[in-house]
């Protein structure tokens, strides 16, 4: 069956982003009954967020809770309590022997006992208990270099967490959500675009949205969710340069060694702060932990400074905007780096930018409708946050006024559409089996 190039499919939700927030809300609103068609980025926009994806690390955002403070602790307890369900729900999704691996655990060396204390009542309100403290000694083998050869360390904690391929794991939940969707009558269809090299456009007619810039297709829909990461706001713009997010957006610099195994760090994730306060190091194995051997050090201080986005179109525009940042970003962690190395010769760094959005509180999510639309804009803050945003999401839908006015597609539209799912998922299929040999595919190697 051929399809024409100006049909118009009416659809009862159209998601820009296929990222994980954009997957798991294809899959929620399916298991809703609501057919949803779903967007990817075009070729020459950019790519999504670094998740430290292909190495096996993404963490739960324990780590991440390790940068609060007593004093914001009150204010972020219920952000804390939220990543903790958030990221139960996430690995509640299946049992992904593949894609998300047992405890392994973070270590963070505390340099003081008041330290160790604040950190144990970070623990606790994640609802791990004082067990996770240890002695250093136990470790140093483990922590390699890093184990505190000029140092007296008096503990480190050894916090669970599991490390996860994350992209691995979107390729899995699209192709097993529009199997299921295919299958199961009682869910609403998912059907994802193929790539377009063109630029695809939003238009408002009346009261609903037409989207364009597909080869062979038109879109109309009642209502759009934007998903997009670090392109939402564009998406938005592009519809009516009046439209804004209230997302927050930060840059943050990374560094990539090969040379992981003369570290002789044995972990896949280690941090530690005996620089001096608050100047943390992130060092990142990955190692024989994870689904295959990448024997490098990926190492960062986790600070981040603010970006506007409307000021570049690519990761090199931005680096570029933000050039005194980024150098400072890249000596600070060579300092911390040289600082724990001791005399050792610092080795060769491949410094690497991403951009996170998010709420205004770092790692934190951020669910708005844009006033007076039909739009939900999102973003996880943490990819362990999305099956709970995801959620979230839905609930906001099922709120809105216009409510729903359909569920499913035309049956004729929907077998057209369906047409185009077998390639998909051949390519999804091909895409699991290459997911760690395919340099496309791996964050790291996104940038610039
Ligand atoms: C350095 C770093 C470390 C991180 N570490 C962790 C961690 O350890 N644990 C954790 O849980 N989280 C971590 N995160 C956060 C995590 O990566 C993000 O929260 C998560 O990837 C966001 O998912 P998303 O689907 O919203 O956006 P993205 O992953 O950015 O995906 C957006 C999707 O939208 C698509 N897209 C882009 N433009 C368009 C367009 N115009 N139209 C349609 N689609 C479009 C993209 O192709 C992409 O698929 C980290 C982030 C950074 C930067």
């Amino acid at each position: 069956m051929s399809t024409n190039k100006n049909t118009r499919f009416k659809v009862p939700v159209f998601i820009f982003g296929d990222g994980i927030l954009g997957t798991l809300i294809a899959m929620e609103f399916s298991k809703n009954g609501i057919d949803v068609v779903i967007s990817g980025s075009n070729s020459n926009e950019l790519h999504n967020a670094a998740s430290l994806r292909n190495q096996g690390t993404l963490q739960s955002g324990i780590l991440q809770a390790m940068t609060y403070t007593p004093k914001s602790l009150n204010k972020n307890g219920t952000h804390l309590l939220h990543l903790k369900r958030a990221r139960e729900k996430f690995e509640s999704l299946a049992k992904w022997e593949d894609c998300i691996h047992s405890e392994d655990g973070v270590h963070h060396v505390v340099r003081s006992k008041d330290q160790l204390k604040e950190y144990q009542a970070l623990v606790r309100m994640l609802g791990y208990q004082s067990k996770y403290t240890k002695p250093i000694g136990q470790l140093r083998d483990q922590l390699g270099y890093f184990g505190g050869k000029k140092f007296q360390i008096p503990a480190y904690f050894n916090l669970p967490d599991k490390p996860m391929d994350l992209d691995r794991i979107i390729l899995l939940l699209k192709s097993r959500s529009i199997l299921d969707s295919i299958k199961d009558p009682k869910l609403g269809k998912i059907f994802y675009l193929p790539k377009s090299d063109r630029t695809i456009k939003v238009q408002e007619e009346k009261k609903a949205y037409v989207i364009s810039g597909f080869a062979k297709f038109k879109f109309e829909s009642d209502f759009l969710i934007i998903a997009a990461g670090i392109n939402s706001q564009s998406i938005l713009k592009g519809i009516n340069p009046g439209y804004q997010q209230k997302a927050t957006t930060r840059g943050i610099c990374l560094a990539k060694t090969d040379e992981g195994t003369s570290f002789q760090l044995k972990q896949p994730f280690f941090s530690r702060n005996d620089v001096e306060e608050k100047n943390f190091i992130f060092i990142t194995r990955h190692g024989n932990h994870n689904i295959h051997y990448f024997d490098k050090l990926v190492i960062s201080n986790g600070e981040s400074f603010p970006v506007d986005l409307t000021e570049g179109n690519s990761y090199a525009d931005l680096r570029k905007n933000y050039k005194e940042q980024v150098i400072e970003q890249h000596q600070r962690i060579k300092a911390i780096l040289q600082h724990n190395l001791d005399e050792d010769e610092l080795p060769d760094l491949e410094f690497i930018f991403c951009v996170l959005s998010s709420d205004k509180t770092k790692y934190k999510e951020l669910i708005e409708q844009v006033a007076d639309t039909n739009i939900i804009v999102a973003h996880p803050g943490l990819a362990t946050a999305s099956l709970s945003v995801a959620e979230q999401v839905w609930k906001k839908y099922k709120g809105f006024k216009t409510s729903i006015q359909f569920k499913k597609m035309a049956p004729k539209e929907r077998i057209e559409l369906g047409e185009f799912l077998d390639e998909y998922l051949d390519q999804l299929s091909k895409k699991i089996d290459n997911a760690v040999l395919d340099d496309d595919e791996k964050s790291w190697f996104r940038d610039p």
